[in-house]
């Protein structure tokens, strides 16, 4: 499972750099997945950060 955030999407929250900050950064106002975390997305709280981004910007990909 590998893990993006589409930056068209995200609106700047970060709410998902406070759900899982091992996995996601914030950086220049948007959610960015930290550099070498994009296969996470088995991490239930890769899972749990996706549901709760506000625009849907968190993407799950097999
Ligand atoms: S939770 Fe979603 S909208 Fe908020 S910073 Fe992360 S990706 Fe962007």
């Amino acid at each position: 499972m590998k893990v993006t955030v589409d930056r068209s999407a995200c609106y700047g929250s970060a709410e998902c750099a406070y759900r899982a900050p091992a996995v996601f950064g914030f950086e220049d106002g948007y959610g960015v997945v930290r550099p070498g975390q994009e296969e996470t997305g088995d991490d239930p709280r890769v899972r749990e950060a996706a549901e709760w981004c506000p625009s849907q910007a968190i993407v799950l990909t097999e």
